[in-house]
């Protein structure tokens, strides 16, 4: 009969903090870093400046650089850039720290693990089937999208997998959104 889906409020992935740093500290070998609050150290070198991103092992405290720019001209950074940087703009921090060049740049990887959620809007069980959703992700959770329906839903993955048509592969991690659609339990 109705083949036609029934689309629902999108659900959203954000962040609930800044993810953690995966960097092997020098001292005690922890592979686990955190930017805190955030805070960034700036020197400037006559008309060169380098800007970093300061993070702390979470076992030793040991405090590590990460490279935002290196020597690069004054006149070259956006003003307003150059005062967040100064005030630890948490903006700025987040975007810093959330932009794959930096990761790429200080060889680390982001640990998101307990630092996002999703909010799903309450079950539909009186809705027709079947049910289309759309997956809006805020914040560059690298998350997988059985993993993300089957919380949102409160279904285990078998049924995920049984009653979920995705339009991206399930099982493989992604930073974008996606939209899926759920069909009737029999
Ligand atoms: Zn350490």
């Amino acid at each position: 009969m109705s083949s036609q889906p029934h689309t629902v409020l999108p659900w959203v992935v954000r962040r609930t903090r800044l993810p953690l740093v995966s960097l092997r500290c020098a001292d005690c070998r922890s592979e686990s870093a955190t930017a805190g609050e955030g805070r960034f150290r700036v020197n400037a070198n006559g008309k060169l400046l380098d800007v970093w991103l300061l993070v702390r092992c979470v076992s030793c405290d040991r405090t590590s650089k990460l490279t935002v720019h290196e020597r690069v001209p004054v006149r070259s950074l956006d003003p307003d850039e150059l005062d967040g940087y100064h005030a630890n703009d948490r903006e700025l921090v987040a975007a810093t720290l959330l932009d794959p060049l930096l990761a790429r740049r200080n060889r680390f990887a982001l640990d998101w693990t307990g630092a996002w959620r999703l909010d799903a809007p309450s079950a539909w069980l009186d809705e027709a089937w079947p049910v289309r959703v759309e997956v809006i992700f805020q914040d560059p959770v690298p998350a997988r999208p059985e993993r993300i329906i089957a919380q949102g839903l409160g279904l285990s993955r078998n049924e995920v997998l049984r009653r979920v048509k995705c339009d991206v592969p399930l099982s493989r991690p992604t930073r974008a959104g996606f939209s899926f659609t759920v069909l009737a339990a029999d």
